[in-house]
């Protein structure tokens, strides 16, 4: 049996309101012990002093390209770079080739990640055949082969029928639907945020009245339908005050937010930097603050990375052309520790919105250190920099705005169902 005992951290796990300099045992996967001064024979002992032990992040939002686009980012490489950002769970978008619309591709999508992905991963199923926004997938099938939600990200559905009744069936089958909320007839040919700067540098804008237009129509329909609604990637203060409105009045619905939309505006783009193209795109000073504030009081639960990976060659085409979408699993904890250092978020607050929350919004395990919860643990020092190389990461593509910058907090081992899947000094162990 593998023991660990974890001696000496600063133990963060938000399932239990807990924030304390403990010790923390593992044994055959599963947390067993929560203790000062534990002593175990035979454990493998790892010195977690000065480091925050949590329980595993789960990103609700990845792009892993497989399969059909492997030239991109694989599931085994995009586990390792979840699991080198302290990710032990993924939720994987089903906009690959073929699109995971059917039981078989999600089949497919659980056996790779069994033999090739230290971290887990969870199948997010199209909502549509074909992502094409018309006709609905077979729920049921798809949940039984193991689909965690349903979403037709990349594209939005913009026939409100259609959605009403993805969302009406998501109830019979008990599981979320995730929406990508941008109005394609408002969206137009926008390439960035519609704003001051779109007009400086004539590039086409995408408003923010796009986004929340969508929020907007699809809060209306879970209220409606009594559906669960996961917003995915909130950019827009029009949709935080919509969301936490929505909330108020009983809605059930969830949200999260990307550490770019955090973190990034649409000055990012100013020097046409392809890497700063996403979709929703970058946008305002004001509407990154009022994401924070969100973040914040909790009307949005997630942090979540939006990870898309996209080939360099892709990326070196002209600012319209190339395709939206940054790389984010790597950075994803560093850029977000910005925030507890702001003062945004505590700590503890910090790893609900990477954890506990996501988890829970998935109905998985993980999500907390309790006795008897699965042992995915995630160390990280808080206080550690380090300048982040693309090139010498996990995934197989670099496009990061966030190339060659320093960064401070740094993931220093993560485990998985008591098992360790990353080190620092190692890389991915599996
Ligand atoms: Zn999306």
């Amino acid at each position: 049996m593998t023991r660990i005992l974890f001696r000496g951290g600063r133990v963060l796990d938000p399932s239990c309101e807990r924030d304390e300099i403990i010790d923390l045992l593992v044994e055959a996967g599963r947390v067993t012990a929560v203790g000062t001064d534990l002593r175990v024979d035979d454990a493998e002992l790892v010195d977690a002093s000065g480091c925050w032990v949590m329980p595993g992040f789960v990103d609700l939002h990845s792009h892993l390209r497989e399969p059909g686009q492997e030239y991109k980012e694989d599931i085994a490489t995009g586990g390792r770079a979840a699991v080198a950002g302290g990710f032990t769970a993924v939720a994987c978008m089903a906009n690959t080739q073929p699109v995971n619309d059917d039981p078989a591709t999600t089949d497919f999508i659980i056996d790779r990640a069994r033999q090739d992905s230290p971290a887990r991963v969870y199948p997010v199923a199209a909502a549509t055949r074909g992502l094409e926004g018309k006709v609905m997938t077979e729920m049921a099938a798809l949940v039984d082969a193991g689909a965690v939600a349903f979403s037709d990200d990349g594209k939005t559905i913009m026939d409100s029928g259609v959605m009403r009744h993805v969302l009406e069936y998501s109830r019979l089958v008990g599981v979320p639907v995730i929406t990508h909320a941008e109005d394609r007839t408002l969206v137009a040919n926008g390439v960035m945020n519609e704003g001051a700067v779109s007009t400086r540098l004539g590039l086409p804008g995408n408003p923010a009245l796009a986004e929340d237009v969508l929020v907007a129509r699809d809060l209306m329909l879970a209220e409606f339908t009594e559906a669960y609604l996961h917003v995915a990637h909130v950019s827009t203060r029009g949709a935080v005050e919509l969301i936490r409105r929505a909330r108020d009045r009983g809605v059930h619905v969830t949200a999260e937010v990307a550490p770019h939309h955090l973190t990034l505006t649409d000055e990012a783009v100013a020097g046409y930097d392809t890497h700063a193209k996403a979709a929703p795109p970058l946008r305002s000073e004001s509407d990154r603050e009022a994401c924070c504030e969100g973040l914040r009081d909790g009307t949005l639960d997630a942090i979540a990375t939006d990870h898309a990976p996209h080939a360099q060659h892709e990326k070196e085409l002209d600012f319209s052309e190339a395709p939206p979408g940054m790389i984010g699993l790597e950075t994803a904890a560093a850029v977000t520790l910005e925030l507890v250092r702001a003062g945004v978020l505590t700590p503890l607050e910090w790893v609900r919105r990477l954890s506990t929350n996501p988890a829970r919004i998935l109905g998985r395990a993980g999500g907390g250190l309790g006795e008897g919860q699965v042992a995915d643990v995630t160390l990280l020092d808080p206080a550690r920099d380090w300048i982040y190389d693309p090139a010498k990461g996990q995934s197989k593509s670099r496009n990061s705005p966030w190339a060659g910058q320093r960064l401070s907090g740094r993931v220093i081992a993560t485990f998985v169902d008591g098992y360790r899947v990353y080190d620092v000094d190692r890389g991915p162990l599996r």
